[in-house]
Order: C-alpha cells, then sequence, then structure tokens
C-alpha cells in the first residue's frame, strides 16, 4: 500500500464538503497503517512505557491529523498532531503541522495557545534559513493569514453538542433496586426447580420504562465481516485493505473509532483513547497481545473465557473452583439445570439468599460470583463438543505456560515465580496446578457461552454515498461483541418478548415494550422471534440453549394450525395469482385454473429474483442509479406473478427502490415506496416494534429532505413515540428526530404554504 505522503494538507482539499466521506474512510485506512507501522512483532516483549519511535509512523499520525481537521475534530487533530511529534515526525516538515496545530487552537478559541505556537513555527522557519521554495512561501501566507485572524479574535468555537447530550442522558428516573445491581427497583429476582432464576416484575411497569442498566462483566469484539461498502465510494478501489469492526471500534469500551490509538505490541487491537489502550494493557491485553493469533483461530468464546479469568484475577477464580468442588454446592446448581431432584431446602428457602450467584448479602450483583454461576449445562453438551473445547483451552493454557505469561495470569510479579516456574517451565508437558484451575473456570466458561453469551450489537447507519450528509440511510443491526451480562442472564427467553434491549458501548439498557403487570415474568427473545420465524424453526434453534420452548406464542402457535408467517412468505399461482397450496407440489386453490407447479421450481425462480436484486444494488453501487431502477422494476412486474403480495421480498424491493431514489433526490418519489415497504413491516413486526420505528425513522428523514413538512411532523411523531419506548428519550434517534422537528417547525411560513 503506497503511503500519501504528508502533502495533502494543500488546497485540493479545501471546502469540498462532499469528500466527508472519503476523508472519513481514509481515517478507517490511516488506521490500518498507523498500527500496521506502528506495532512491532508479536512475542517482542514489547514494553508498555515506551512507544517505539518510527517516522513512518509519525507521518501516519500526520497525515489522519490533516484528515480530521478537514472533518473539523480539531481536538483529536491536536492529539494525533502530538503523537507524530512524540514519534519523530521529520523536521524539515514540521512548520506544516504546526501551522494546522495553530489553526486548530484558533478554530478552538484557544487564541494564547495559537500565537505561541506561531511564534515557534516562525522561529524554525527562521532558523532553517531557506525561505524561498515554494512551499515555504505558501506556509508563510498561511502563517500571516493565522495571525491576522488571531489579531481578529476569529475562530470562535461553537459550544460542544456532544457534550451535553452526555449530561442529559445521564439524567433520565431511576431507582435502583436493593438487591440486584443495575436494577429497577420494580423488579424481584425469583427462583423455582421448573423456570430456574427469573425476574418477575412486582409492580405494574409501563411501556418504556427503564427496567436494567448494567454494564458487560466482560466483553470481546467480534472482527466480523469487512463493510465492503466503505471503501467502494473511491472509483478505483486502490486500497486491499478491508475494513471491519476490528478498524471501526475501540476493542475496549466498543465506542465508535475516529483516530484510533493503536497497541504497541500488536496490528489488531486499536482503542479510541490512550486511557482505553492504558487500561486493556493493565486488565487483560498484556497476556492476549502474544496469544492474539491463536485467540482468533479458536474463536471468540475462548477468548472471552480467557479475557474473563483475566478480570476475575486468580484469587476470585480459584476460591470459586475450590467452591464448585464442593458437593453442597453442587446441588445448588443442579437443581437448577433441571438434572437432580432438586434439594428440599430450596423450595422452602425465602428471600434471595442462597439464589446461586448471590452473595452472602442475599444481593446479585454484576460480579465474577454471578458469572461463574451461570449454568454450564455440562450434562447437556455433546462429548465431541466438550472435547473440542477442552482442547482449545489446553492450547491456550499450554501457550501461556510456554511464553511465560503465567506469571501474568496468576498476577505475580515474575520475581516471586521462582521456583515453580522452573519445576513446570518450558519443558515440561504438565500444566501447572494454578493453570489447571485456569483451564477448569475457562472451560466451564466456554461451555456457559452456549447458552450465555450476549451479543452486543449496534444499529449501523450507511449513508448513501452520492448524497454526501443529509440522506438515507440503511440500518441494520451488526454483531459488535460478544459478552457476559450477568444480571441481563437471569432473564428467560420468549419468542415474544415484552422488553427490548439497547446498546451503548458495553452497556445494555433494558426497557419494557409494553404493559407489564405486577406478578408477571420479564422475557428477553434469545433470537428467534415470533414475528421471524415459524414455531418449528424457533424450537430448532432454541434446542442450542437446551430448552424447549413454552412461551404464549409457541404454545398458541402449536395447538392452532395456523402457520401466521409462512402465509405471508408465500408464493401465489403463477397464471392467475390465487393463493398455492400443499408441500412439495403447490397446488393453485382457484378451482376453475387448478394450476399445478413443484416448489422447488418457485424456490429456484425465487433465488433468481434475488440474484436479479443484488445485481441491481450493485449497479447502484457502480452510481447507475437509472439503470438500477429499470432492473428493480422489472424484479417487482416478476416477483408479482408468483409471489403473494405480503411476501417480504415484495417489501424488500419498495425499500431498495426508495434508497436510490433518494439518493437521486427525488424526495417524493422515495416516500412513496417506503411506505409500501412500510406496510408490510408493520405486518410482520406488529405497529409498535423496533423494526417499525427504524423505517419510521427513514420516512421521516426522506421528508424531511423533501420538505414534505406536515407529513414529515406527523412521521416524526409515530417514530419518536416507538422509539422511545424500545431505546429511550435520550437515545441518538430520538435526540435527531426532535432537531429534525425544531428545523422544520422554523422554516419561513411561506416555506410551510407550500405542502
Ligand atoms: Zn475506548
Ligand atoms: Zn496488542
Ligand atoms: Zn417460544
Ligand atoms: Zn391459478
Amino acid at each position: 500500500m503506497a503511503l500519501p505522503v504528508e502533502e495533502w494538507g494543500g488546497s485540493g482539499w479545501r471546502g469540498k464538503e462532499t469528500h466527508k466521506e472519503n476523508l472519513r474512510c481514509c481515517l478507517a485506512v490511516f488506521a490500518c497503517q498507523i498500527s500496521g507501522r506502528c506495532s512491532r512483532k508479536p512475542h517482542s516483549g514489547a514494553s508498555f512505557d515506551e512507544p517505539p519511535r518510527s517516522p513512518e509512523v509519525a507521518l501516519c499520525f500526520a497525515n489522519r491529523s490533516a484528515a480530521l481537521f478537514h472533518l473539523g475534530h480539531f481536538e483529536v487533530c491536536l492529539e494525533d498532531i502530538a503523537r507524530a511529534e512524540s514519534h519523530g515526525y521529520p523536521d524539515r516538515l514540521l512548520p506544516k503541522v504546526l501551522l494546522r496545530k495553530a489553526e486548530c487552537l484558533l478554530r478552538l478559541g484557544r487564541l494564547q495557545a495559537a500565537t505561541d505556537t506561531l511564534t515557534a513555527v516562525e522561529n524554525k522557519m527562521t532558523v532553517d534559513g531557506i525561505m524561498t521554495s515554494p512551499i515555504h512561501l505558501t506556509l508563510l501566507k498561511k502563517l500571516n493569514q493565522l495571525k491576522t485572524e488571531i489579531h481578529e479574535g476569529r475562530g470562535c468555537p461553537e459550544p460542544s453538542r456532544e457534550a451535553h447530550a452526555d449530561i442529559q442522558r445521564e439524567s433520565e428516573m431511576w431507582e435502583e433496586n436493593g438487591s440486584i445491581s443495575g436494577a429497577s427497583s420494580s423488579l424481584s429476582l425469583n427462583f423455582n426447580t421448573e423456570r430456574g432464576r427469573h425476574l418477575v416484575a412486582s409492580q405494574n411497569i409501563l411501556p418504556g420504562q427503564n427496567l436494567l442498566k448494567e454494564k458487560a462483566f466482560v466483553s470481546v469484539l467480534c472482527p466480523g465481516e469487512g463493510d465492503s461498502l466503505l471503501l467502494q465510494d473511491s472509483s478505483e478501489t486502490v486500497w486491499d485493505t478491508q475494513v471491519t469492526n476490528a478498524d471501526l471500534y475501540c476493542h475496549h469500551c466498543l465506542k465508535q473509532l475516529l483516530a484510533s490509538v493503536p497497541c504497541c505490541g500488536c496490528s489488531y487491537a486499536k482503542y479510541c483513547s490512550q486511557n482505553c489502550a492504558d487500561v486493556a494493557w493493565e486488565q487483560y491485553h498484556r497476556t492476549e497481545c502474544p496469544l492474539g493469533a491463536l485467540l482468533l483461530i479458536l474463536g471468540v468464546f475462548c477468548h472471552v473465557a480467557l479475557r474473563t479469568v483475566l478480570l476475575a484475577g486468580f484469587s476470585e477464580v480459584s476460591r470459586l473452583v475450590e467452591w464448585s468442588h464442593d458437593d453442597s454446592n453442587k446441588d445448588l446448581c443442579s437443581a437448577e439445570a433441571g438434572d437432580k431432584h432438586p434439594s428440599e431446602a430450596l423450595d422452602t428457602r425465602t428471600g434471595t439468599k442462597g439464589i446461586p450467584g448471590c452473595n452472602d448479602n442475599g444481593q446479585y450483583q454484576s460480579s465474577y460470583q454471578a458469572v461463574f454461576n451461570l449454568l454450564p449445562h455440562v450434562e447437556k453438551h455433546s462429548p465431541e463438543h466438550k472435547f473440542l473445547c477442552m482442547l482449545s483451552i489446553v492450547a491456550i493454557c499450554k501457550k501461556l505456560q510456554e511464553t511465560g505469561l503465567e506469571a501474568a495470569v496468576l498476577n505475580r510479579g515474575s520475581s516471586t515465580m521462582g521456583l515453580e516456574q522452573k519445576t513446570y517451565g518450558k519443558t515440561s508437558d504438565e500444566l501447572s496446578p494454578e493453570l489447571m484451575i485456569i483451564a477448569e473456570a475457562m472451560l466451564r466458561h466456554v461451555l456457559q457461552l452456549q447458552c450465555n453469551a450476549q451479543a452486543v450489537t449496534v444499529i449501523v447507519f450507511s449513508l448513501s454515498l452520492e448524497s454526501g450528509d443529509g440522506a438515507v440511510v440503511n440500518k441494520k443491526p451488526v454483531r459488535l461483541a460478544t459478552a457476559f451480562f450477568p444480571v441481563l442472564s437471569l432473564l428467560n427467553h420468549s419468542c415474544s418478548p415484552n422488553i427490548s434491549v439497547s446498546f451503548s458501548g458495553t452497556v445494555a439498557t433494558v426497557r419494557a415494550s409494553q404493559p407489564i403487570p405486577s406478578g408477571q415474568e420479564i422475557f428477553h427473545c434469545y433470537g428467534p422471534h415470533r414475528c421471524r420465524m415459524k414455531v418449528a424453526e424457533r424450537q430448532q434453534l432454541l434446542s442450542q440453549y437446551f430448552f424447549e420452548c413454552r412461551c404464549q406464542a409457541c404454545l398458541d402457535e402449536l395447538e392452532s394450525d395456523v402457520e401466521s408467517v409462512s402465509m405471508r412468505n408465500s408464493f401465489c399461482c403463477p397464471s392467475c395469482q390465487a393463493s398455492m397450496q400443499g408441500e412439495e407440489m403447490l397446488c393453485c386453490s382457484n378451482k376453475a385454473c387448478a394450476l399445478s407447479v413443484s416448489r422447488e421450481r418457485l424456490s429456484r425462480r425465487l433465488l433468481d429474483l434475488q440474484q436479479q436484486m443484488e445485481k441491481a444494488l450493485e449497479l447502484l453501487r457502480d452510481s447507475k442509479a437509472d439503470e438500477a431502477i429499470r432492473m428493480l422494476l422489472k424484479c417487482q412486474m416478476d416477483a408479482r406473478n408468483f409471489l403473494s403480495p405480503e411476501h417480504l421480498l415484495m417489501g424488500e424491493l419498495e425499500d431498495h427502490l426508495a434508497q436510490i431514489y433518494a439518493t437521486l433526490g427525488k424526495w417524493q418519489e422515495a416516500a412513496r415506496h417506503l411506505e409500501k415497504s412500510i406496510q408490510l413491516v408493520e405486518m410482520h413486526h406488529g405497529p409498535s416494534s423496533v423494526e417499525m420505528g427504524h423505517e419510521l425513522f427513514k420516512l421521516a428523514q426522506i421528508l424531511f429532505n423533501g420538505f414534505a413538512v406536515s407529513e414529515a411532523l406527523s412521521t416524526i411523531q409515530r417514530a419518536e413515540e416507538i422509539l422511545s419506548v424500545h431505546c429511550g428519550p435520550q437515545s441518538t434517534q430520538i435526540q435527531e428526530l426532535q432537531e429534525m422537528k425544531t428545523c422544520l417547525l422554523e422554516l419561513p411560513r411561506s416555506m410551510l404554504q407550500r405542502t
């Protein structure tokens, strides 16, 4: 990959707002370059205190600071300039970077600092002597221009909006539960042998009410798939860099990265700040860093298991492992797992004291003790699976022993290792007794994860590339990380849940999605949702959690023969468009027609159609919007011939058409198509579902962009009502909706009358 030299700050970039997206892509590419160049090979025993100095890295940081400057991120830009300087930025290029620094300070309103920096630049240029080259002349001009600006006191800062929003976000009403950390006081922890541990409403709960706010005990970023769209904008893709989640989010706090700080020891871990990098290193990355490749190969569950024991610390791990060897404690856990007959004591017990995972005061906290007490279902996993897990764990422990990382895992200084290290050193085939304890705990965690892993997801907004900033947008939930949330794990599954979970960084927030009367259980959906699949499919998927779902939705569907979902996803007669019946061979329900077609043939036709649709989207990405529209309209005609009008694909087609019209700025057409797609979303997911909220948000944006004021206002209203229930009144989406509303209401009257 060619390294763009720090010549980008020139005039070519100025004022091209439409290139913001390009700039953002550049940030991701710079991040890859920086960590590629910054890191030394693993196993070099990277000392964290002294970042390696390298002019190449310094150039990367300086390049990125240029991109950040043009995006208006002045604070972050200053940080990158400081990094460039500390990495030994080439002296001859320094004036240019210092001028950028002065300009940042000026824009931030820090006039004195800006003046000081300018003085430094002047001195530097005088010392260097040569003032005749064109570059120096340009710099000199810039310098004088900046001086004038400072003199006139220009460049006053705008008040930081983000900081303000953060403060607001904290202010939501909240009464915490005395015995469950992070939970609302309107919940209580119950236990019985049939349902295990579960949370119940102890008073009537209203939709949108905040029920639980929990920071993950541990979370590990999933490398994920690259978002190829991000870089496809540039007409010729010169970067072979695939941007993945690992480049876009902080490996510690999961915040979206703007200017990442790379790990000094590997090219994988990246952080949002030096603080996250330091904390991660102290707590776990010191050990994980040299294992990087092995952990990526073994998969995210093993990685979570290792990080869990690292975070817990050896003394806590060994305490609980020993505790679990005590037979009287085994009873407690197996009673919940339904393996054995419950001991009588359990049923007669009152209060939360003695419920697995609770401490001596009867409190259930987001602690390692709670994580340890999540059910591993040891008896229910297949022997093959258990063998594979064991093998993976042993591989990690062996590596820890070989690379001399054992001391770090056991939280000991290497000086105290002494004798033991010699006995169980590199030559020994056996794991040390301490590592055996670690291995046992890790195996338990890997097994637990199958039922208790919680995906941390974010809604990713993919901006339409054509029209720059304002436009729409596709939103899809993306799995960011795998985590343990011991309190959230208390919730049992239902295919028709009564809560919504949303994430901000590593914090999960649970809200009631409907009224929950006192005494009713709180249900989370583990994945298989009533709206998305048939009961048989759901039961099949849920078998990985070792239970048969007996939720109301499942019972209802099993009793009646109505296959609600399949009706909506069915074929219709290619000849007369009546509904089709049958299994392998489908027969037209219209007796006059009585056409019969094999299901296989129709499925193949559906597949063809989906491929056509993909091609149309490719055309769109190549900026051939007109061709894409023609192709999609053809798909739509074809689809009408053999798919029921409620088929999900019909909605997708409308949605794609809306997207294309939006990129062309044809807002009315876009809105018309999106409305049709929304009808189908409503039919499949229900009128107050979070999916419906996202769609209405999209529609609101389109109507807003098209100045359809009254329609936009009513759509904003509907979207707000739904999204505030699922994501809370302080969520970014609600904030955006309110900004749109304010903007519309401030429009001059003449504008309003246009609609
Ligand atoms: Zn971070
Ligand atoms: Zn590292
Ligand atoms: Zn169910
Ligand atoms: Zn027919």
